[in-house]
C-alpha cells in the first residue's frame, strides 16, 4: 500500500526549507478543477503527481465511517466515506457542519460544537470540517508525507462545492466572492496555541470585486491586509511584529488611534507595505486561492506539532489526541461598517457565577481585534443599546446552547450588517466561586441533575475556594505590585512581613504580628516558624521540596524556586534580580504578600478576602455527602489540627502521628533524655511524655466526639530526634543536661546513625526493640480516652502499629498493647472499647495480608511508603530523576502524588481482597499523601473497594468531592 510523491509542492517545499515558500510551477502538476463548481482559479499546482494518483487501499477493509450517510447532502458524505476507506482512515474525513455528530475526538471541540449549533437552528455560516485524524496522519503517516492526498483534496473541494451553493457565491470569482476562514480545533480547547486564517480567497483582482460588490472599498482593502497579516504569519511564519509595525506606522502617519480609522486609501497602502515584508522576507504571496486554501490547512495542521503546541499540551498533561481538526467555513464580516462587529461572552459571570452575560464586543471589528487589545472593546451589555434586536437574539441564543451543553458557555460571534452569527460556543472556563454556583443554579434551573453538578465541580475548584485569596488578580493595582514569581507550591493569599529566620517569624507571633518567612530553602528546623508564618518563599527547592509539603499540609500559602531570590541572612535583607538585571532590595520586617496560586510574589501589603465558604457551598457539600459511599478521615496530630477536620468535614482520623508532638521545645529535650540517658533519666523522660501525650490525645478525643481516632505508634528512627553534631549550642545544653561531656555527647549521637534510616530501625522495630515508648503511647491514648469518656465523650482510639512485614512482628506488638491495656483497665477498674490494627506499607505485609488479617482489626495503607519500597524510589532522592522520568515518559506522573495503580494499585488490591477473604468486614484505608489526591481517591474507592481515604485536613473538602466524583462515576457503569 503505498501513497507515492502524491504531495503538494508547496508543503514538500515549505518542509525542506524555510526561506523558500513558493517554488516555480513545476511541469508535473495536476490541475485539480472542483467538479460541477465554476470556481475558476483551478490551474494551481496543488497537487504534483508524477503516476497520478497510485492510490490502493484494501477494497475489503470494513468503512468503519463515523458519519454515515443520511442526509440530504449524501453524495458529500457518500463519497467522503468512501475516501476514507482508501485513504486507510477509520472515520470519514470529512462533514459538513450540521451532519456531524458529537464526536469531538474526531472533529475537535470547534467543530462538533459548530456542527450542534447549526443542528439547532443558530445561524452558522456554512463549512466543513477536516478531521483529527487527517491532522494524524498528515504529521505521521510517511505515505502522506506532509501533504493532502487526492482523494482528500477531491474531497475537500466537493465540500466547498456544496458551501459556495450556500453562499451563492464562488472561492476565487472577482465578481461575486466567497471568502473563507480556516480554522484549527482539537478535541481539547488549547487557547492561543494553534492557528487561525480568515478572509482566505483574496487576491489583488478579488479585492476590486468585493469592493464593487459591496460598494465599500475600505470593507475590502481592510479584509485584503488581514489575510496578507494571517496569512504571511501562520502558513509562511513570517514574524506577525513584521505586519503590526508597518500598521502603526501608518497609523502614526495618519495621525489616528485605532485601526478602524484608516480609510480604505491607507488600507490599500497598508497592502502594498504588507507586500513588501513577504519581499524583503524573499516570500511569495499566492495569488491563487486554491494554492492559499490548501497552504493554510497543512499548515494548521502541520502547527500541531509545532514546538509550542507540543510545549503546550506537555505542560497541560494533554494526550492521546490525533491531532487538530480544520474547520473551513464561510466568511462573514463584522469589519462592513458600522452596523458589523463581532465579540466574545459568557453565557454566566465566570468568577462569581450570577446567570448574566460577561462579555465583550467591537464594532466595525473582525476576528482577534476584541481580545488582541488593538481597541478597547465595549462590555456585552451595550450592545443592547446598540443592536437591541440582535442582542435579544444573542441573548435567546444563549439560553438556548446552554439547554443543550447544560453548562455555562463560552461564545464568539459576529455580526455582519445586522445580522447576527455564531462562531463558536464550547463549556465555558470558571474560577471556584462561579463552579460551584453555576452547577448548583444549573440544578435548580431543572437543566441538570445533582450528580451532574457534583461532577461539573473540579478539585482546582473547591482548592480555590478553601484558601484565602487575592479578590481581583485582574486589577491594575494588583498587576503592578507584582515583583517576581516562583513556583505556586501551595495555594492561597499570605500577607506579612518578611521574616528570615525561625525566632524572628515566632516573636513576630508573640507580638502579633504576621510574617512572610522567605528563606533559601527550609529544613525541618524551620517547622516552628513556617507553622507560626502567614506564607512561606524559598529561594531554591521544588514542588515537592520541604518547604512546599510541610506548607500544603498546613494549607498555607508558599512560593518556592523563586530563583530571582537571593537570601542574605546576616544583613537581613533579601534582593531580587528582575528581568531587565535590575535589582530590588528589600529589609526584614518590610510587607510582602505572596499567590500561592499563580506563584506571584507581590510587594506591600495586598487586600486579602476570606475563604468563601458561601450557603451555596454548603449546600453543595451536603448532595457531596449524600452521594459518596467511602469515609474521608483527616490526617491529624494536634488537637487544632483535628478541629480544623472537623469544621471541614471529616468522618474521623485516620492518621495521627503522636511523634509530631515530640517536637515542641520543651517535649523535644525529653525526648533525647529518653533516647541517650541512663536508665533512670529514661523513666523519669517518659513519666513527662505520658503526661504531655495524654493531655494531647485527650483534646484530640474531644474534637472528634463520636468519630474514630486512629493513632499510629512511634514510627521515625530515633535520631531525628537528637541534636545535629553541628549545633554546639544545642549539644552543650543538651550534654549538661544529661551530665555527660559535649564529646561523649557526640559519640552517642554518632553510634545511632544509620546508613539507610528509612529502611533501619524505625516503625514496629523501634517498638519490638524498644518497648519502653510504645507502653508509654499505649497508656496515654487509653488513660486519655477513660478521662474523655468521663467527661461524657465518645472517645474511639484506633491503635495502629507501623512498618509491618511479618505478622509476628504484629503479633508481639498486639501483646505489648494488650498488657498496658490490661493494666490500665485494672488500675482505673473500667475498660474502654478500642481497636489495634496496622499500617500496610511493606510490599511482604501486602503479600501476606491474609495472615496479618487473622490478627489486625483494621488495615491502613501507608501509600508513600508502600510505593517507595514498590518502586525501589528513595522518597527523599528523586527529585534528582524524577523531572527526566516525566519528560521522557517513563513515568507519566510523580507516584508520590498519584497513585500508580499498575504496580503500587495491584499490591493494594491483592491486599484488599487477601484481608476481606479471612475478615470480610475489615476495615481498611489508606492515610498517605494520595489520600487528598483526586484521581488516586477514585482508584481508592471505584477500584480498591476502600473504605476510607485520609489525608490533610485542609484537603478534607476536595477529597469529599473526589469520593462523590467516584460514586457519580460507579453509577454510570
Ligand atoms: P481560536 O481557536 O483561536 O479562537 P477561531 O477559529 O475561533 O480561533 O477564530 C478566531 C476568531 O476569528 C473568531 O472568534 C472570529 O472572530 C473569527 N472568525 C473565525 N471564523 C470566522 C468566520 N467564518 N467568519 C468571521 N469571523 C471568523
Ligand atoms: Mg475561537
Ligand atoms: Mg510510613
Amino acid at each position: 500500500m503505498k501513497i507515492s510523491s502524491l504531495a503538494l509542492t508547496a508543503f514538500v517545499l515549505l518542509v525542506g526549507t524555510t526561506t523558500h515558500a513558493f517554488a516555480p510551477r513545476g511541469t508535473t502538476t495536476l490541475s485539480i478543477t472542483s467538479t460541477g463548481s465554476s470556481s475558476s482559479s483551478s490551474s494551481a499546482n496543488i497537487i504534483n503527481s508524477d503516476d497520478n494518483a497510485v492510490l490502493t487501499s484494501s477494497t475489503n477493509s470494513k468503512n468503519t465511517a463515523l458519519f454515515t450517510a443520511t442526509s440530504s447532502s449524501a453524495t458529500t458524505t457518500t463519497t467522503a466515506s468512501e475516501v476514507g476507506v482508501e485513504l486507510g482512515l477509520k472515520y470519514c474525513p470529512i462533514a459538513p457542519f450540521g451532519k456531524g455528530n458529537e464526536a469531538k475526538h474526531v472533529l475537535g471541540g470547534k467543530g462538533a460544537n459548530l456542527a450542534e449549533m447549526s443542528e439547532l437552528g443558530l445561524s452558522v455560516p456554512p463549512g466543513f470540517t477536516i478531521t483529527t485524524e487527517c491532522c494524524n496522519k498528515f504529521c505521521n503517516d510517511a505515505t502522506w508525507d506532509n501533504s493532502l492526498p487526492k482523494p482528500l483534496w477531491d474531497s475537500i473541494i466537493k465540500s466547498l462545492d456544496a458551501v459556495q451553493d450556500d453562499m451563492s457565491s464562488v472561492f476565487g470569482s472577482p465578481e461575486n466572492p466567497l471568502l473563507l476562514s480556516v480554522r484549527s480545533g482539537a478535541a481539547i480547547s488549547m487557547p492561543g496555541m494553534m492557528d487561525t486564517v480568515l478572509n482566505l480567497g483574496m487576491n489583488d483582482k478579488v479585492v476590486e470585486g468585493l469592493a464593487k460588490k459591496t460598494d465599500n472599498p475600505r470593507f475590502a482593502w481592510d479584509s485584503y491586509r488581514r489575510f496578507l497579516e494571517m496569512f504571511g504569519n501562520v502558513v509562511l511564519e513570517i514574524p506577525r511584529s513584521h505586519f503590526e509595525d508597518e500598521l502603526d506606522d501608518m497609523k502614526y502617519e495618519k495621525g489616528v488611534n485605532e485601526d478602524s480609522d484608516l480609510s480604505a486609501e491607507d488600507l490599500q497602502e497598508l497592502v502594498t507595505r504588507f507586500k513588501a515584508v513577504y519581499e524583503t522576507m524573499d516570500m511569495q504571496f499566492p495569488q491563487d486561492v486554491l494554492e492559499q486554501l490548501s497552504l493554510s490547512i497543512g499548515a494548521v495542521f502541520k502547527g500541531w506539532m509545532g514546538p509550542r503546541a507540543i510545549k503546550y499540551r506537555e505542560v497541560e498533561n494533554i494526550r492521546n489526541l490525533l491531532g487538530t481538526a480544520v474547520n473551513v467555513q464561510a466568511m462573514v464580516f463584522g469589519n462592513m461598517g458600522d452596523t458589523s462587529g463581532t465579540g466574545v461572552s459568557f453565557s454566566r459571570e465566570p468568577n462569581i457565577g450570577t446567570r448574566e452575560l460577561f462579555g465583550e464586543f467591537l464594532i466595525n471589528a473582525q476576528g482577534e481585534d476584541v481580545v488582541s487589545g488593538v481597541r478597547t472593546p465595549r462590555p456585552i451589555s451595550e450592545l443592547e443599546d446598540e443592536m437591541p434586536e440582535v442582542y435579544k437574539e444573542f441573548v435567546e441564543n444563549n439560553r438556548i446552547l446552554e439547554a443543550k451543553f447544560r453548562d455555562m458557555q463560552d461564545i464568539e460571534f459576529t455580526i455582519q450588517e445586522g445580522k447576527l452569527y455564531m462562531l463558536q460556543t464550547r463549556n465555558g472556563k470558571r474560577g471556584g466561586e462561579a463552579a460551584v454556583k453555576i452547577a448548583v443554579d444549573l440544578v435548580s434551573e431543572g437543566l441538570i441533575s445533582k450528580n451532574e453538578a457534583i461532577k461539573k465541580v473540579l478539585p482546582e475548584h473547591l482548592d480555590q475556594l478553601l484558601h484565602p485569596r487575592f479578590p481581583d488578580v485582574e486589577q491594575k493595582e494588583y498587576r503592578d505590585a507584582v515583583i517576581t514569581r516562583g513556583l505556586p507550591a501551595s495555594p492561597g493569599a499570605a500577607v506579612g512581613r518578611i521574616a528570615m529566620s525561625n525566632e524572628k517569624v515566632v516573636e513576630n507571633k508573640k507580638n502579633g504580628i504576621p510574617s512572610i518567612m522567605v528563606r533559601d530553602e527550609t529544613s525541618p528546623d524551620d517547622v516552628e516558624g513556617m507553622f507560626s508564618a502567614e506564607g512561606i518563599l524559598t529561594a531554591r527547592g521544588g514542588m515537592t521540596s520541604h518547604a512546599a509539603v510541610v506548607a500544603r499540609g498546613w494549607g498555607k500559602p508558599c512560593v518556592c524556586g523563586c530563583t530571582a531570590l537571593s537570601v542574605d541572612e546576616e544583613k537581613g535583607e533579601i534582593t531580587l534580580t528582575m528581568d531587565d538585571g535590575s535589582q530590588k532590595t528589600f529589609k526584614e520586617g518590610d510587607f510582602i504578600s505572596l499567590n500561592g496560586q499563580s506563584g506571584e510574589v507581590l510587594e506591600g501589603s495586598q487586600t486579602v478576602a476570606p475563604p468563601t465558604i458561601t450557603g451555596t457551598l454548603k449546600n453543595f457539600m451536603e448532595w457531596v455527602d449524600d452521594v459518596r459511599e467511602i469515609d474521608v478521615l483527616a490526617n491529624a496530630d494536634t488537637p487544632a489540627d483535628a478541629k480544623e477536620a472537623r469544621k471541614n468535614g471529616a468522618n474521623g482520623i485516620g492518621l495521627c502521628r503522636s511523634e509530631h508532638m515530640f517536637f515542641k521545645p520543651e517535649r523535644i529535650s525529653k525526648v533525647r533524655q529518653l533516647i541517650l540517658g541512663s536508665n533512670e533519666q529514661a523513666e523519669e523522660a517518659l513519666k513527662d511524655l505520658l503526661k504531655f501525650q495524654r493531655e494531647d490525645y485527650e483534646g484530640i478525643f474531644k474534637e472528634m466526639d463520636g468519630l474514630p481516632v486512629t493513632i499510629r505508634l512511634l514510627d521515625p528512627p530515633l535520631h531525628e530526634f537528637l541534636p545535629s553534631l553541628k549545633e554546639e549550642n544545642i549539644l552543650a545544653d543538651c550534654a549538661e543536661q544529661l551530665g555527660f561531656t559535649v564529646d561523649e555527647l557526640k559519640e552517642k549521637v554518632e553510634a545511632m546513625e544509620e546508613v539507610n534510616p528509612m529502611l533501619g530501625l524505625r516503625g514496629c522495630r523501634l517498638g519490638i526493640t524498644r518497648p519502653s515508648i510504645i507502653k508509654m503511647q499505649t497508656r496515654a491514648i487509653l488513660e486519655a480516652a477513660l478521662n474523655a469518656i468521663d467527661a461524657g465523650i465518645d472517645a474511639k482510639p484506633d491503635i495502629m502499629v507501623p512498618l509491618v512485614g511479618k505478622v509476628e512482628e504484629f503479633r508481639n506488638q498486639r501483646d505489648v498493647i494488650k498488657s498496658v491495656a490490661d493494666t490500665v483497665f485494672a488500675e482505673q477498674g473500667k475498660s474502654c472499647d478500642y481497636k489495634i490494627g496496622t499500617m500496610i506499607e511493606i510490599p511482604r505485609a501486602a503479600l501476606t495480608a491474609h495472615e496479618i488479617a487473622e490478627e489486625a482489626e483494621f488495615f491502613s495503607f501507608g501509600s508513600n511508603d508502600l510505593t517507595q519500597m514498590t518502586f525501589g524510589y528513595s522518597r527523599d532522592d528523586v527529585g534528582s530523576f524524577l523531572p527526566d522520568y516525566l519528560n521522557k515518559g517513563i513515568l507519566q506522573d510523580d507516584p508520590f502524588v498519584t497513585i500508580d495503580t499498575e504496580g503500587v494499585g495491584q499490591l493494594i488490591k491483592m491486599t484488599v481482597e487477601r484481608g476481606r477473604n479471612v475478615r470480610p468486614d475489615l476495615k481498611i484505608g489508606v492515610c498517605g499523601e494520595h489520600g487528598g489526591d483526586p484521581r488516586s481517591v477514585r482508584f481508592f474507592a471505584n477500584e480498591a473497594g476502600l473504605s476510607y481515604v485520609s489525608c490533610s485536613p485542609f484537603r478534607v473538602p476536595i477529597a469529599r468531592l473526589a469520593a462523590a466524583q467516584a460514586s457519580v462515576e460507579n453509577m454510570k457503569e
